[in-house]
């Protein structure tokens, strides 16, 4: 979909994608925005889980289905699904635009998240695990985390898988793992091998949430990131599942870990946070004008001018930069370096285009009836969770250092 000459830039979204970023938008402006104020005022929503799950507990299932039926028919539900399984279809690109649409609000909408990795499934984990994900019956969480294994989970983590005749065996416990309480399948990594550890010695299990050797304390760890925790400690104990609830081969786990997080957790949080900041662009433009202190709106002084151009800056510069990598992505590189890349700057220049943002709005920056802190928020805390910046600065440093 990327017409890529040597005279044109890296990406170009094609007609039919800019289409469905056009549709988008008119979704967010029609049906997402005016719920906003709803939405900001509930002590419901929750950070870093399903759509579905939070418009749920938020509106109740009238709205869901009613958003539903939208995302199905604008063609926006399958946006991560391949086209084999009746998807879009759509490139690393397309999706990265078409999301930027969408983060513009908090209020989210439905489609199927399907995480790249769960396309590892083969024979019966297809019906099992796959279909009812890119249909909305089932979701999944990812446990990689504990309680002494963030930054280094290759070389720190505890969690054992052991087999026992056709089962394997799991035991340990997982920190900070999102919706696990609410999703159906945990995709929990193991150590299987702790000679090898994260050179094939770490396996994924999909593992389902009832089964009696899980337990989770559903009270959940509260963060800054919304009224309700969904964040939550899982324990392994005995937790004893059939050998096909390994994905992909015994010992992949650590490179499929990777997987994921090069794309749902690095790249695509550079159209999470351009969404955001065009929205606080937009929303300082428009208060800056309208406020008048000294006889004159706020947008004649320099001070603010100033702000409001680096927002733009930063806007343009990420927007350029995830694209880019996007359309190399698509185009078959290895881009586990780059994704680093546009995770690290999409945080740290996002969090700083909402910080200036609340100052331009001044008190009603503070005000929780704005989206501006709870944007700030996320933002900030994507320079923690899926791996801080500090070890996005590492993996960057370790590619140009080496040989
Ligand atoms: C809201 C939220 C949601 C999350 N969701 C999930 C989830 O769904 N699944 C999951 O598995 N995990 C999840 N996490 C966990 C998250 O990915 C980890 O917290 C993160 O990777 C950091 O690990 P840590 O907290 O153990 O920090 P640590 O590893 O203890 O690091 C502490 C500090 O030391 C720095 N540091 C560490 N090593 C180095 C080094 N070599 N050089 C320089 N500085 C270093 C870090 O950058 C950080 O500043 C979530 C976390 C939060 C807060």
């Amino acid at each position: 979909m990327n017409a890529m000459t040597d005279n044109e830039p890296a990406f170009q979204l094609s007609p039919d994608v800019q289409a469905i970023c056009e549709t988008a938008r008119r979704i967010v402006r029609d049906e997402l925005l005016p719920l906003e104020p709803q939405y900001l005022a509930s002590d419901k929503h929750a950070y870093g889980i399903k759509e579905t799950v939070n418009l749920k507990a938020v509106f109740g299932k009238e709205v869901v289905d009613r958003l539903t039926k939208i995302s199905k028919d604008t063609g926006h539900w399958g946006l991560m699904v391949h086209e084999e399984y009746g998807g879009a279809g759509l490139s690393m690109l397309a999706q990265c635009a078409i999301l930027e649409e969408f983060n513009y609000t908090p209020v989210p909408f439905p489609f199927a998240s399907v995480p790249n990795i769960l396309y590892a499934c083969k024979g019966d984990q297809v019906d099992r695990y796959l279909r009812p994900v890119m249909e909305g019956d089932k979701t999944t969480s990812f446990a990689q985390t504990e309680p002494n294994a963030g930054s280094d989970p290759g070389g720190m983590m505890q969690t054992r898988a052991v087999r026992d005749g056709n089962e394997w065996v799991i035991n340990g416990t997982k920190m900070w793992i999102s919706m696990a309480a609410e999703s159906d399948i945990i995709m929990v990594q193991a150590v299987t091998d702790p000679d090898k550890r994260q050179r094939g010695g770490i396996t994924m299990f999909l593992v389902d949430r009832n089964n009696p050797g899980v337990s989770i304390d559903t009270k959940g760890i509260p963060t800054w990131l919304g009224p309700k925790p969904s964040q939550y400690i899982v324990n392994f104990n005995d937790c004893r599942v059939p050998e096909d609830a390994v994905l992909g081969e015994v010992g992949s786990g650590f490179s499929l870990g990777q997987k994921w997080l090069t794309i749902h957790d690095r790249l695509l949080r550079g159209p999470y946070a351009l969404g955001k900041m065009q929205r606080a662009l937009d929303m300082s433009v428009e208060w800056s004008k309208q406020r008048v202190t000294f006889g004159k709106p706020i947008s004649t002084r320099q001070a603010i001018q100033w702000k409001l151009a680096d927002i733009y800056i930063d806007i343009e510069a990420l927007r350029a930069l995830t694209y880019t990598i996007a359309a190399r992505a698509d185009a078959g590189e290895d881009v586990r370096t780059e994704a680093a890349l546009v995770k690290l700057v999409s945080t740290e220049w996002g969090a700083r285009c909402l910080d200036h943002a609340i100052q331009i709005h001044g008190a009603m920056g503070e005000a929780l009836e704005l989206p501006l802190t709870l944007f700030y928020r996320y933002l900030r805390h994507a320079q923690i969770g899926g791996g801080t910046s500090e070890i996005q600065r590492m993996l960057i440093a370790r590619k140009l250092l080496a040989d």
